[in-house]
């Protein structure tokens, strides 16, 4: 009687004490939170986070720490500034933005390059415009490179449809079903892939026909397509909307953005 007395305080005390363990580790988590320093750095250097609401804000903050506590960024031949940790975080974290969970769970590091990255890299994964972002394959699988100048130059100018990080980024979310070709089928019900073929098959006969202001890198084949489409999307949606609708529609419902109103 009185063992089993014991026994059952023990036990008490047990669960007790896992309940205040786990909750604090919980607590800890939730507490993670971005530094002022980087939130003011984010204002100042990503329109994406200029445009979003205080909750928005709070969302995107929270995707930015979650990318870099999981990610190693290592600078090959320049410094990894807190800039550049920032804005690979924010080009991470963009095109995910509205999905409710979503890891890169394809990438484990990102490796910074001052400038245009060496060519014999070129065969070794998808390759992009001489080489400004690349996402690895094979025994580079897991790992993404970024040419320092064009992250900054993805940033600065808001207005080009162009943003290297976040292109690169698009790849490896289409890439995450396990086939780098510019269909997303994480990101697309069934239904509409072969509306989104049809349509990347149009809007690629008018690049080819010079009928088009999207990039002509676009041409190269759908998954540049995707890629190309997706930063233009991001850098510029109303004007996409506008000069693009189907396009505009196909990549929203992909990226599950809702139109405001
Ligand atoms: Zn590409």
């Amino acid at each position: 009687m009185g063992m089993a007395f014991i026994a059952f305080i023990f036990l008490i005390l047990v669960a007790l004490y896992a309940f205040y363990f786990f909750t604090k580790q919980n607590r800890k988590v939730a507490d993670a939170t971005l530094p002022a320093v980087d939130k003011n750095m984010l204002e100042a250097n990503v329109v994406f986070y200029q445009k979003l609401d205080a909750a928005g804000k709070v969302t995107f903050e929270n995707d930015v720490n979650f990318f870099l506590a999981h990610t190693r960024i290592t600078g090959v031949d320049t410094a990894v500034e807190e800039l550049d940790r920032l804005l690979i975080a924010a080009a991470a974290s963009i095109p995910i933005f509205h999905f409710k969970q979503w890891r890169y769970y394809n990438l484990k590091e990102v490796l910074l390059y001052s400038d245009t990255i060496n060519h014999s890299f070129e065969s070794k994964g998808a390759g992009d415009r001489n080489i400004l972002g690349m996402v690895g394959s094979g025994v580079y699988n897991n790992m993404m490179f970024l040419s320092k100048a064009s992250l900054r130059e993805g940033f600065s100018n808001a207005s080009d449809k162009h943003n290297t990080a976040v292109h690169e980024f698009v790849h490896l979310l289409d890439k995450a079903d396990g086939d780098t070709d510019g269909i997303p089928e994480l990101l697309l019900d069934k239904q509409y892939v072969l509306p989104w073929l049809n349509l990347m098959h149009d809007k690629m006969e008018e690049i080819k026909a010079g009928k088009s202001d999207i990039d002509p890198y676009a041409y190269t084949n759908k998954a540049e397509f995707l890629a190309v489409a997706s930063e233009y999307f991001f850098e510029r949606p109303e004007l996409l909307e506008e000069k693009h609708p189907g396009l505009y529609q196909m990549l929203a419902e992909m990226f599950e953005v809702e139109k405001e109103g």
